[in-house]
């Protein structure tokens, strides 16, 4: 099928943008990488009449350290996290390393097939909110914050509260998405993310996305975040299972216990991928194994 008709605009400047989303409201749609909109539009699930294409607008593809976060810019391609760079206070750009250097690209390869990472943005598909996205989970479980811009303001509005459902943000009509601060986790930090999906390239039925802090004196974990994706309808975080992993040293009978508390802790509902039972089970496997990836042994 083909999309409605619709009207397009193209501006220029971040404040084109936000004029003319301040003006059609909840009758226009941005368009970033279009892997998404465009496709619900040629099956007539989004029907927008104005659509306002952010693709020539400067100022939004940056990747930055600041202040601990890596902010990256709404139209960062998913592709460019397969090898992050940040610009550092120094002005020099620099291939971002730690545990978040290596998280990004870990989880990047996950994101549909080439072309689309080639296109998709990190903005769009937090804008975008699909539950079984693997930004919006990274998103979620980091407790990324998000940085909106309309005509006159800004806001940054927290992960825990951006995610309202399916599909559904806190961004309003006119909100325009512009960069999501990332923390950078230190060196004491341990993450991993593993996924089910049914093919390679296709969305995760079930993905988990887990982070410990160890205390290196003891190498107990003192802090811990264990999020999952395709249980509901956005990405939860799991607090009675993080509960389990603190104070405890990481290990495989460690993992399972908490893998287990995580299967109890959702309700996922059926569907045509797999029965509530099912995604319980693979909540159950998902964590265990990105615990065990953060821990460094096999999953
Ligand atoms: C075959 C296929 C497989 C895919 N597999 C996966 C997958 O495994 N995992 C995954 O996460 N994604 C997957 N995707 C989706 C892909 O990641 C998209 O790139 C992403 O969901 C949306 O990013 P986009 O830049 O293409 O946004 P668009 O399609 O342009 O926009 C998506 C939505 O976000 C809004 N939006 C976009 N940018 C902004 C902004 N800056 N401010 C406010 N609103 C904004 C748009 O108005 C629209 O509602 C897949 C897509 C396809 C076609």
């Amino acid at each position: 099928m083909k999309p409605a008709r619709f009207a397009y605009v193209a501006p220029d400047s971040i404040e084109d943008v936000l004029d003319a989303l301040d003006r059609f409201g909840d009758e226009a749609k941005v368009l970033s990488g279009g892997q998404s909109l465009v496709p619900m539009m040629n099956f007539r699930l989004a029907r927008p009449e104005v659509i306002v294409d952010i693709g020539r607008v400067g100022g939004l593809d940056g990747m930055s350290v600041v202040n601990g976060s890596l902010t990256v810019g709404a139209r960062v391609i998913h592709a460019r996290l397969e090898a992050p760079t940040g610009a550092m206070p120094d002005g020099r750009t620099e291939p971002l390393g730690g545990v978040l250097g290596s998280l990004l690209p870990e989880v990047a390869r996950f994101v549909g097939h080439l072309p689309i990472r080639a296109r998709g943005t990190f903005g769009g598909s937090i804008a975008h909110a699909d539950p079984a996205a693997e930004w919006c989970i990274l998103a979620r479980t980091l407790d990324a914050e998000m940085v909106a811009l309309r005509r006159g303001g800004e806001r940054v509005i927290a992960a825990a509260d951006f995610f309202e459902t399916v599909f559904t943000t806190a961004l309003e009509p006119e909100e325009l998405l512009a960069a999501v601060h990332l923390p950078i986790l230190g060196d004491d930090w341990r993450a991993g993310f593993c996924e089910f999906s049914r093919r390679a390239g296709d969305f995760a039925v079930v993905a988990a996305m887990t982070a410990v802090r160890l205390d290196p004196a003891t190498g107990a974990i003192s802090e811990a975040r264990i999020g999952v994706g395709g249980v509901a309808g956005v990405p939860v975080r799991l607090p009675a299972a993080e509960a389990t992993l603190v104070g405890e040293v990481p290990g495989a009978e460690v993992h399972a216990a908490a893998a287990e508390v995580a299967a109890g802790e959702v309700d996922p509902a059926g569907d045509l991928h797999g029965s509530a039972a099912y995604r319980r089970d693979l909540v159950r496997a998902m964590v265990a194994r990105a615990l065990a990836q953060g821990a460094g042994a096999p999953g």
